[in-house]
């Protein structure tokens, strides 16, 4: 994250961030000097011009390393870009890769897309709350996090580290999936929220309760405090992440596909590795040719 904040720190950050200070010490700070009106008679807008005054004269805030100002840099980069990801690669998938007819299906819930669309940017913008505190761990914990430097480390490490995230993401995803679903207090008060469509859109990729889909994404970040993370990686790790999300409800004959339809099975996120050692894997398209001739799937009921 400090590559892409000392790119906007040098683009364009610095001069906001002066251009902001200059108009609260003129606004601000001036009306307060001089008991303007306003201030005298509001108490509420006394109660916040005052505090505001303060931060606007507060040098140290204003720094490029002021966690006050990476916090807010990040909140209102990643935010809204997250939110710009979101409409046209859920709009991409939707039209390309989601077979439509499943909207006539009778589980196909009424305004299932627009609920999904809501559902996805509350979620985008709590999620994007809770990780920019992780986000300023990483920037300022040199000494815990263990991000280098792309380039830095030798070449098969570089190569190496993508599989070894892939096998610690699954892993904590399929366990922290499975605590979801077999803990009813977890999946009454959040995780019921992504199974609210049985017949997902790529629109929903994001229809998780926000504390859950944070804890659901914390692998991403958490990999980097256990172990060596190029930064370039971390960024594509990122990005596919999210990017996974939406091809898991693109109605395809995959794993998660067959999750929404029966919560027994298919817990996995990247692969299937977790479900087949713990007994809870079932194979997408023995489940769904078995649904299509109106007999459901009747081998393992799973370990829940
Ligand atoms: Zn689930
Ligand atoms: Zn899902």
């Amino acid at each position: 994250m400090d590559l892409f904040l000392n790119f906007l720190d040098s683009t364009f950050l610095d001069s906001a961030y002066e251009s902001v200070r200059c108009n609260l010490e003129l606004t601000i700070c001036s009306a307060i000097q001089q008991s303007n009106f306003i201030f005298t008679k509001s108490v509420i807008i006394r109660s916040l011009g005052e505090p505001l005054c303060k931060i606007a004269k507060d040098n140290s805030l204003w720094d490029r390393e002021s966690i006050f100002r990476q916090s807010i840099s990040l909140f209102l980069s990643v935010w809204p870009l997250s939110v710009f990801l979101y409409i046209p690669v859920a709009t991409l998938c939707y039209y390309w890769a989601f077979d439509r007819s499943l909207e006539r299906h009778p589980k196909f819930a009424r305004n299932q897309i627009k609920r999904e669309i809501s559902d996805s940017l509350q979620a985008l913008f709590y999620m994007n709350l809770m990780t920019t505190p992780i986000f300023i761990a990483q920037i300022n914990s040199s000494g815990y996090c263990k991000l280098y430097k792309f380039g830095t480390a030798s070449w098969w490490y570089e190569v190496l580290q993508i599989p070894l995230f892939i096998l610690f993401s699954d892993t904590c995803v399929y366990w922290l999936h499975r605590l979801f679903h077999k803990n009813m207090f977890l999946f009454k008060t959040m995780h019921k929220q992504h199974h609210k469509y049985v017949i997902p859109t790529p629109f929903g990729a994001y229809s998780f309760h926000p504390v859950e889909g944070w804890i659901m994404s914390l692998p991403v970040y958490a990999y980097s405090f256990i172990l060596p993370m190029s930064d370039y990686v971390q960024l594509v790790i990122l990005l596919y992440s999210n990017l996974w999300a939406f091809i898991l409800h693109d109605s395809r004959e995959q794993a998660h596909t067959v999750h929404h339809k029966n919560l027994n099975f298919n817990f996995g996120q990247f692969c299937s590795l977790w479900d087949r050692l713990g007994g809870t894997y079932v194979d997408p398209e023995i489940f769904l040719r078995a649904e299509s001739i109106g007999n459901p799937f009747t081998g393992s009921k799973g370990l829940l």
